[in-house]
């Protein structure tokens, strides 16, 4: 099992986001649920992501900053995730396999 699906949780603004891997953001990368409705509060990642580093980074990004601020725009969430996560490929950034 890759580090990455291992990981429990992620820490945003002080609060705890369970994470999930698994098949059920069908049609996405990943989902983050606020937990105000009847889904518990968690991110859940697309195994899909896991096949690109850039990928992963760019789905961490997103969902982060979902879990920072709600109201903050679609648009602005996925460019900006998109941006750091080409620019942290670019710099060399990629996860070591253990
Ligand atoms: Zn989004």
């Amino acid at each position: 099992m890759s580090k990455a699906k291992q990981t429990r949780s992620i820490r945003v603004s002080g609060r705890r986001w369970p994470v999930r891997f698994n098949g059920e953001a069908k049609g996405y990368f990943a989902i983050c649920h606020d937990g105000l409705q009847a889904t518990p509060r968690q991110i859940v990642f697309n195994r899909e992501v896991l096949r690109s580093d850039r990928l992963l980074v760019d789905s961490l990004v997103h969902e982060m900053l979902h879990a920072a601020g709600w109201p903050i725009d679609e648009a602005f969430v996925d460019g900006f995730a998109k941006d750091v996560a080409r620019e942290l490929i670019r710099f060399g950034f990629k996860r070591v396999k253990k």
